[in-house]
């Protein structure tokens, strides 16, 4: 398989051989290999309770008043305070009422808590959690409920990995080279330990939406699990903390900077444009979303134009200036009478506010009006900063591997062990 061919570390001695041990160890005797192994798994021992758990927020979009859940071989449901158990039974509801949170109790009716901790009975097991508005999960590890002003707030406890094992599964397909999939999950961890205090004051440490990293159902797929095992415990640093992680579908061709997209931010020399190709054809011209076209009615960009403060109809529509790699800082617009210049973080963001984010997929394009609909030429899918998913799956694929392919988007980070961080000074 590609993930095991190494030779492009040789042509660059500045990436660390760390990363993927398991790969390095094919030629070394087993006896060797095994001690290794086992003093591997010491030092995991010994680093596992530094951040072996995680709390996420669930159903953020829209918090629930109620809650149904169940697990098979039951659940162990316990007074969220004192930690006295309160039943164990398949399945139970629980609903906000009086600002509390209660549970219906056979002969009591409902008893009312602080807050519930819920965990499977059977140890590993999954839990199935239920909404009203519709939301349904399948989680790992156990549940904190407690009431909040008008709902209940589920925070779900579960391992660091399990956790980036949830996400990866949410940003990537499962069948892709397995050293995409180890990019991805070094990138997913990293984002969590840069942004551990994201949500401290609301109780957990990440919620399950984009602000922080999507959460779905965590159903472990055999390929994401071994790439995240694979990868345990690694994320990517530069000057001893974890890096800002970023990653899209598809560049286009090339990468920007990440102040040329966000133009609040400051340069990270690590988030550098650059061309998404060694030699040849760039790597994600295998992307459906390379190259696009989108075409709209006039009258639905007069509409946009109102928004950005144009009055009239647009009589005209060009891109003003670009970055390094083409994608658009400012669209010039004008409706016969007044001529204005639009952003093109504010030109992208109104356009997929209103007409939703598959259209404009991206703010690499060429924007032209003809007879009676307006034309986009558009290149690649997402903002375009950090790791191009596409690209990365085709490094893969040509043999590149995981840490050539991080070295690549995020040029002169290291890829480390998080429990070495703990001596590392902030
Ligand atoms: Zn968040
Ligand atoms: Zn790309």
């Amino acid at each position: 398989m590609g993930s095991t061919m190494n030779f492009e570390n040789s042509k660059n001695p500045s990436i660390p051989h760390l990363a993927f041990p398991a790969q390095s160890g094919e030629e070394l005797s087993p006896r060797y290999v095994s001690v290794v192994i086992l003093f591997f798994l010491f030092l995991n021992l010994l680093a596992a309770p530094l951040h072996a758990r995680v709390r996420i927020g669930l159903f953020q979009k829209e918090l629930p008043v109620q809650l149904d859940l169940s697990s098979d071989g039951g659940l162990r449901i316990l007074d969220g305070v004192s930690g006295v158990e309160l039943a164990v039974k398949d399945a139970v509801h629980l609903e906000r009422r009086d600002g509390r949170v209660a549970m219906s109790r056979r002969w009591f009716g409902f008893e009312t808590f602080d807050s519930v901790r819920v965990e499977p009975a059977r140890p590993g097991a999954p839990i199935r959690v239920q909404t009203p508005q519709g939301g349904f999960r399948v989680v790992s590890g156990a549940l904190f409920i407690e009431a909040r002003t008008r709902e209940l707030l589920a925070v779900n406890e579960l391992d660091e990995e399990a956790y980036v094992a949830g996400v990866t599964a949410a940003e990537i397909p499962a069948a892709w080279p397995e050293d995409a999939l180890r990019a991805q999950a070094i990138l997913v961890r990293t984002y969590l330990e840069r942004n551990r205090q994201r949500h401290a004051r609301d109780g957990y440490d990440l919620c399950d939406l984009t602000h922080c990293q999507v959460l779905g159902s965590q159903r472990p797929d055999e390929r994401i699990s071994s790439a995240v095992q694979a990868t345990r415990g690694l994320i990517l640093v530069m000057g001893g903390r974890p890096i800002e992680a970023l990653f899209h579908s598809t560049c286009g061709g090339a990468t920007s900077s990440n102040e040329d997209v966000w133009s609040n931010q400051p340069p990270r020399s690590y988030l550098r444009g650059r061309p998404d190709r060694i030699e040849g054809d760039p790597f994600c011209r295998i992307s459906p979303f390379f190259r696009w076209h989108v075409a709209i009615p006039r009258h639905e960009l007069d509409g946009l134009a109102r928004a950005w403060g144009l009055s009239g109809p647009v009589r005209d529509v060009t891109v003003g200036a670009v970055d390094g790699a083409g994608r658009v800082k400012t669209v010039m617009l004008s409706d016969g009478t007044r001529r204005m210049e639009v952003g093109g973080e504010r030109f992208f963001l109104e356009w997929g506010r209103r007409r939703g984010w598959q259209e404009l997929k991206s703010r690499s394009f060429e924007i032209q009006l003809e007879a009676d609909q307006v034309v986009i030429d558009g290149r690649g899918s997402g903002h375009g900063v950090g790791l191009c998913q596409y690209g990365a799956k085709a490094q893969a694929s040509q043999g590149r591997n995981a840490t050539d392919i991080l070295m690549f988007y995020f040029p002169g980070t290291t890829i480390r062990e998080i429990s070495s961080r703990a001596a590392v000074p902030k």
